[in-house]
């Protein structure tokens, strides 16, 4: 693509940029913007930064509906490079978590002590030993290895035959895991299991979509200490975000929807917003939705045959019903996530649902005051229904969410008998409040749905015959995940200064790395 003309107001070294949306890549975009000493606006919808990672207050609770955990795949560099962690943020996971299967009453901690975990699973099936070996083994031959995945697909615009190369060399000790067995989705290596608790277990460890070696890989980080939570969730991480990109001289503007990006003689060269205001800059980033800005806020101008296709064939992430609930209890000894396979399934608008996860914060992440806790409950659900039952008639909406917050209660309390006694807050989000505020397609909590053939697959960030545009964030990158959301805000700004006839954005002046734990 020719270098992009000038459009707007900026001067050689100080060309501008509007970035829309203020999630995670949105933020990164503006902080490595300002690094470089692009001008830099932030537009966004909603009242508060954060996007998907989102928290809010409810009296003396705060409920937190974001990222779950922090993998260390290859350096935390680039958190602390965006201000996301500082002095104690995460505190080290010691396991995955609890799985329950309420038939049986078999119960499975999945412990980063993958010899207990080898033994544990071959105790609950011994049929299924040389299985479990395989995949256990598996999981140690990745201890110790630096993943560097992320960083190492970088956008086609960007990335030279070079880069190619040293993706291969740094990720030598895990090529022979990205193909054959180890490549297949864990649903189908779930499925050939002779026990049904397993096949559960291991649907359960993340989305069963996606490849056998990244829940290996998942496993080694734990083994390796690598797998963290944040310890006061999206609050402190998004804080510390915005707060870098205040610090740098960044323009933020909340309440700014952005209805159209304006083109002239195919290139961008801004924005319309909602309420008619018009803002002009060199470059736009878009770092909201995929789909709303290439089929809405460009009109589907400038969406080739391959954009087309992935954007009627990949699918999303599936949609989450939360319920928080504010306690008047605490949970000692209980782990932070539990996954309950549930002996008879749920109803959540209209739909059966077979388990239900959830995780407990409390007071030492300044979740709620002394003595009480949030117990916060997600089940996987459809847009359809709700987005119908909305449309239909609010108090049937409403009606429904309260419906679904009571089944979840009444289900927990076979595990915690008594819970409902507690229960002094009951928060209830659904794929419309999700949609609500962050305008992701059908409410979708991450991007594409991770499959083995997109996870290794690196997307342009531009569309064919628009310049002075390019993408960052979730639908920007298979994948999506919060390093590949920042990642991905950092090469949209590459990108930008390329072609600028710049170099890399300098990278955050160095201080000593802090005591993240
Ligand atoms: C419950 C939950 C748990 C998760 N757990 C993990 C985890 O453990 N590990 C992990 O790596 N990832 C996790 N993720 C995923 C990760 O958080 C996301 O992939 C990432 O935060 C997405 O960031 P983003 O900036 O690309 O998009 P978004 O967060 O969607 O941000 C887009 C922003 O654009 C704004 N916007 C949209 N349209 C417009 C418009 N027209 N005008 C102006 N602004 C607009 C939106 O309001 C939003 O603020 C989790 C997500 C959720 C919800």
């Amino acid at each position: 693509m020719p270098p992009p003309r000038r459009a707007g107001k900026g001067r050689p070294g100080h060309a501008s940029v509007i970035i829309i949306g203020a999630g995670i890549a949105g933020l990164s975009a503006g902080i490595y913007a300002r690094l470089a000493g692009l001008e830099a606006t932030i537009l966004e919808h909603h009242t508060r930064a954060g996007g998907v990672a989102a928290w809010w207050r409810r009296g003396q609770y705060v409920i937190d509906d974001g990222i779950h955990f922090i993998m260390d795949g290859g350096g935390l560099e680039a958190y602390r490079e965006v201000g996301a962690l500082g002095p104690g943020s995460l505190s080290r996971m010691d396991g995955l978590g609890r799985f329950t299967d309420e038939s049986t009453g078999t119960r499975i901690d999945t412990t980063g002590d993958l010899d207990r975990l080898r033994t544990d699973l071959r105790g609950i099936s011994p049929g299924d030993a040389a299985q479990v070996d395989w995949f256990i083994d598996g999981a140690k031959a990745l201890r110790g290895v630096d993943m560097g995945l992320i960083e190492s697909f970088r956008p086609p615009e960007l990335a030279g035959t070079l880069d190619g190369l040293w993706a291969m060399w740094k990720m030598r000790r895990l090529l022979r895991y990205l193909a054959g067995r180890y490549a297949r989705p864990v649903g189908d290596f779930a499925g050939g299991l002779r026990s049904p608790v397993l096949r559960d277990l291991f649907r359960s460890l993340f989305l069963p979509e996606v490849p056998v070696w990244f829940i290996m890989m998942t496993l080694a980080l734990l083994a390796d200490g690598r797998m963290s939570l944040l310890r006061t969730g999206c609050r402190d991480f998004i804080g510390g975000m915005e707060a870098k990109y205040r610090s740098l001289g960044g323009e933020m503007v909340f309440r700014s929807t952005v209805e159209r990006i304006m083109v002239e003689g195919g290139r961008a060269l801004g924005v319309r917003l909602r309420d008619g205001a018009e803002r002009r800059a060199d470059y736009v980033i878009s770092a909201a939705d995929g789909r709303s800005t290439i089929f809405s806020m460009l009109e589907g101008k400038y969406a080739g045959r391959a954009v087309r296709e992935r954007y009627a064939g990949w699918k999303t992430v599936r949609p989450l019903l939360t319920v928080s609930y504010g306690l008047a209890r605490t949970f000692e000894g209980e782990p932070h996530f539990s996954f309950l396979q549930l002996a008879s399934p749920l109803r959540v608008a209209g739909r059966p649902v077979g388990a239900l996860s959830w995780r407990i914060m409390d007071r030492r992440g300044g979740f709620c005051p002394e003595g009480r806790s949030v117990l916060q409950a997600m089940v996987e659900t459809e847009w359809g229904p709700w987005k119908e039952l909305l449309e239909k008639d609010i108090s049937l909406y409403e009606m429904e969410k309260r419906d679904a917050a009571a089944a979840i209660l009444q289900t927990l309390g076979r595990v915690y008998p008594g819970i409902g006694a507690s229960v002094e807050l009951t928060d209830v989000a659904t794929p419309c409040t999700t949609w609500r505020y962050t305008l992701n397609h059908e409410g979708a909590w991450g991007g594409w749905l991770i499959t083995p053939e997109l996870v290794t697959k690196s997307l342009p960030i531009t569309l064919p015959g628009l310049s002075g545009f390019c993408m960052a964030g979730q639908w920007a990158t298979p994948g999506g995940s919060v390093p590949g959301c920042i990642v991905s805000g950092k090469y949209a700004v590459e990108l930008l200064l390329k072609w600028e006839g710049r170099r890399s954005p300098p990278a955050a002046p160095q201080t000593p790395p802090p005591a993240l734990y």
